[in-house]
Parts: C-alpha cells; sequence; structure tokens
C-alpha cells in the first residue's frame, strides 16, 4: 500500500517501510518513521530505534524506506 506523504519541499510517495535497523534486526514500522520524517526536508534522516542506537532512514528508488548503519552514511 503506497501513501502520499508532504514534506518541505513538496509530496513523495512512499511504498511501504522495509526499514529495517541494522543494529538489532527490528522492522521500523511505517508509522513509526512517517511522524518525524514529515518533519524533515533532507532524503535521510537520522533515527533513534528503540534499541536505543542512532541510524539513518532513507528511501530507495522505489520510495519504500531502508535503514541504513550510522557509521555507513557519509552526511
Ligand atoms: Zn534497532
Amino acid at each position: 500500500m503506497s501513501k502520499t506523504v508532504f514534506i518541505p519541499n513538496g509530496i513523495i510517495t512512499l511504498s511501504e517501510s522495509k526499514a529495517i535497523c541494522p543494529e538489532c534486526n527490528r522492522l521500523i514500522p511505517f508509522d513509526e518513521i512517517e511522524a518525524k520524517w514529515v518533519k524533515q526536508d533532507k532524503p535521510f534522516m537520522k533515527f533513534k530505534c528503540k534499541c536505543k542506537r542512532v541510524i539513518v532512514i532513507t528511501t530507495n528508488m522505489k520510495s519504500d524506506f531502508v535503514a541504513l548503519k550510522l557509521k555507513d552514511v557519509n552526511f
């Protein structure tokens, strides 16, 4: 199920959350990400997982959410 989300720079359509925390392997629910995602204006954001570790959330070419290790991202 896709979903249209309004962000400061326009509108993005998100397909689904495929964001799996690289630290604890938890699938991060769409709704947990979306509330924060709509407030930022970059194509990625830092996100604190329930495992207390900070990871990076971004989207792939299909607009699915994906998660990356913080150290693997060059800001
Ligand atoms: Zn985690």
